[in-house]
């Protein structure tokens, strides 16, 4: 069945979603396994808090199998490819992630929480328009000629080009925030290098990582080529980032596991990107157009419950539109409804796990403590993982608030009259993923943008990647950049060949 429209609620389960939920299993080597140790471990529907599926608990025994898999598919079919012929394959993956649609969809929401509108637009649409336009990129790998001035010994004379040559296997880690999308950002763009990989996904969300694999398969993407490992960060992620097999590590997810990857990395000299944190400033100028308010709230702050890592959670306003700005912001907060993300109607639903909702809840508590004051202070329901939204006023710098991840539906509104300073607060941070500046005076756009430290920075808007415009973080949120035609150089080795001839 094809995806749904993106805003109507899911009255009843697909039977395949019932099928698949009964005994998801990891995908090695072209085969659904389960673990080598039999173990399963639970994942959670966030709406209800209780318990979904049982997944394989992987371990390095089921790590070493997956790398081994790929190792082989990588030796073997995969190679032999011509780039148009993985290209094909591609596109008919984007294409049966179409047509199943809205059983990933429906798959998503149950195991994330977050909207079926999301679930189809972002998981489903955009993972689908990822893999076709990074299945463009397969057929235009290009090296380049090189003339060199080699003077040794007389008489002989050179020529140079360079080959671009996928890095080998893949280890990607990914967050629960974007399953299905984040899986794709690693798994499509090594593709097209002409790599295979191994997944592991977060261990909260794997499910729809699970099907892509399976999809992969029936596309006729070869076995081992797209392998998925389930399992806890220290049982499977932690083993294979340490896999001498492995020759590239592509990671989503915080800063803190992100230095961990980072040094085990170094000490084999692997390839790494690490897409990080964020603590994302929204700076509003006076000549702002305040009808976009509604776009910063909605889009920029609490976009996908706040679960968003360049979400804009940091916002200053200049002391002419403060009060304006405020009472809109807090306004729309107020309106925003509390529910699960089978009906598309709440735009607030379940943060992803308990141990998260108590994290977000324990941020409020924090902030509260250190003397913030919460405007909204509005309740949510009791059953499953739900905070209620919270915009905070009187948020000092260096509070918890303000320097450290929430990472769900919590936000500050700090004013601001000297516009330098804004700047500066809005850099007063180890983030550096996303910012934003919001204003029509075209000669402030100009002055500013230069001056924020992040990897991406919107004006007149927040928190909307796009697969063409490279992402990624300045200072703790990161190294390297995905999306574009960088994001496929992150899976290539340069190889120089020099060629005498007299
Ligand atoms: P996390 O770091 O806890 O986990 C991410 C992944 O790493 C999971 O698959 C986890 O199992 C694995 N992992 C944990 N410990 C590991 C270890 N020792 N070795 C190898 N793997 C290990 O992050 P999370 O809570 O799942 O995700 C939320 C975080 O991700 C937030 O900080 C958010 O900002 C970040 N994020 C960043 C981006 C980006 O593009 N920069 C996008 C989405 C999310």
């Amino acid at each position: 069945m094809k995806i749904a429209p993106p805003d109507s609620a899911v009255d009843t389960l697909l039977p395949a979603v019932a099928d698949f939920l009964a005994a998801p299993k990891m995908v090695i080597g072209g085969e659904n396994v389960a673990s080598a140790s039999g173990k399963t471990f639970a994942v959670y529907n966030p709406a209800t808090g209780k318990e979904l599926a049982r997944v394989p608990a992987g371990s390095a025994e089921d790590v070493d199998r997956a790398v081994k898999a790929a190792q082989a598919a990588f030796e073997g079919p995969w190679s032999k490819m011509l780039p148009a012929q993985r290209q094909g394959l591609m596109l008919k993956l984007a294409d049966l992630i179409e047509a199943h649609g809205e059983e990933l969809a429906q798959l998503e929401t149950l195991n994330n929480g977050k909207s079926i509108m999301l679930s189809r637009l972002i998981e489903v649409t955009a993972s689908a328009e990822y893999f076709r336009y990074m299945a463009g990129w397969a057929t235009k790998i290009t090296g380049s000629t090189l003339d060199v001035s080699i003077p040794i010994p007389p008489g002989m004379r050179y020529q140079a080009y360079t080959r671009k040559e996928p890095v080998g296997v893949v280890a990607a880690i990914t967050p629960w925030n974007f399953p299905l999308n984040m899986a794709s950002w690693k798994i499509a763009p090594a593709l097209a290098a002409g790599c295979t990989i191994v997944l592991k996904p977060a261990e909260e969300t794997p499910l729809t990582s699970i099907r892509l694999a399976q999809l992969a398969l029936e596309a006729g993407i070869p076995e081992g080529v797209v392998n998925v490992v389930t399992g806890m960060g220290e049982d499977t992620g932690a083993p294979l980032v340490a896999h001498p097999g492995i020759a590239k590590i592509a990671f989503t997810g915080s800063t803190e596991t992100g230095k961990l990857i980072g040094v085990q990395a170094m000490k084999d000299m692997k390839r790494v990107t690490l897409e990080l944190g964020g603590k994302a400033p929204m700076v509003m100028f006076d000549d702002m157009d305040l009808d976009l308010l509604g776009v910063a709230a909605g889009i920029g702050s609490f976009f996908n419950t706040g679960q968003t890592c360049c979400s804009g959670v940091r916002i200053y306003a200049q002391s002419g539109i403060y009060e304006k700005a405020l009472e809109v912001i807090t306004n729309i907060t107020r309106s925003l409804s509390i529910g699960s993300g089978l009906d598309p109607r709440h735009q607030i639903n379940p943060v992803v796990s308990a141990r998260h909702q108590a994290h977000v809840k324990s941020c409020i508590a924090r902030g509260i403590e250190q003397g913030a004051k919460p405007m909204i202070c509005a309740t949510a329901p009791e059953d499953g993982f739900f905070v209620a939204p919270e915009v905070f006023t009187d948020v000092r710098q260096d509070m918890a608030l303000m320097q450290d991840e929430v990472f769900g539906p919590v936000i500050s509104v700090t004013p601001f009259t000297d516009e330098d300073a804004a700047i500066r607060m809005a850099n007063d941070t180890r983030f550096g993923l996303g910012a934003s500046i919001w204003t029509t005076d075209l000669n402030k756009m100009m002055k500013y943008v230069p001056r924020l430290q992040a990897g991406t920075v919107w004006v007149n808007s927040h928190n909307i990647p796009d697969q063409n415009m490279p992402f990624g973080g300045m200072k703790q949120s990161g190294i390297g950049r995905e999306h574009g035609a960088g994001a496929v150089e992150n899976y290539l080795e340069t190889k120089s060949v020099c060629i005498a001839y007299r």
